[in-house]
């Protein structure tokens, strides 16, 4: 039985190629996901956390080896629901494209901030963007497996710029990966996370 925790992939393993690879696909969520996950129903066995949400654990969750792993699986549920082989619009309609204007001027900007800080987060982690406690976007990065609703923002794309998100299509090219990931994301997936 998977886990409710698994996040059942809307695409086949090998259809985001050549921007994320069938191997790619085969570790970071047939073997680091379900580790996550693994790790995660072993931790919350017995506790008060057992029957929450991920999005609940994410916010209760002690500091340290629970709220990684918590984190990780909120992430990367995201992560892997935001893409298709064949998005149906390659920008964002509606509410997001109208929130994106306000707050950036442009998707285009968006696109650079994200990009700009993505390749300039140190080390491990993610680059969100998400909606704020003030109902504006904001861009943040988080170390690790850090999650943006830990700290009471929505997050709505993510950018996993952990090194197994892009090492085995990419190697060191961390830029010419997160410049590729922007042609297959689902903007209707995104939009509706901002409803
Ligand atoms: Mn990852």
């Amino acid at each position: 039985v998977m886990s409710k925790f698994m996040p059942v992939l809307p695409y086949a393993t090998d259809a985001l190629e050549p921007v994320i690879s069938k191997e790619t696909i085969d570790f970071h969520y047939g073997k680091h996901l379900q580790t996550y996950v693994n790790n995660l129903e072993k931790l919350i066995r017995g506790t008060a956390l057992e029957g929450e949400s991920i999005e609940e654990i994410v916010v209760d969750a002690p500091e340290g080896v629970v709220y990684n792993n918590a984190g990780q699986v909120m992430n990367h549920q995201l992560y892997f629901l935001q893409f298709s082989p064949t998005p149906r619009t390659n920008k964002p309609e509606g509410k997001l494209a109208t929130l994106i204007v306000r707050d950036f001027g442009s998707f285009e900007k968006l696109q650079e901030k994200m990009n700009e800080r993505s390749i300039g987060l140190f080390g491990a982690g993610w680059v969100w963007l998400c909606l704020n406690e003030n109902g504006a976007l904001e861009i943040i990065s988080c170390p690790n497996g850090d999650n943006p609703l830990r700290h009471g923002k929505l997050p709505l794309l993510g950018f996993d710029v952990w090194e197994h998100a892009y090492y085995l299509d990419y190697q060191n090219r961390r830029a010419d990966h997160i410049a590729d990931l922007w042609k297959i994301i689902n903007w209707d997936e995104i939009d509706r996370r901002v409803e």
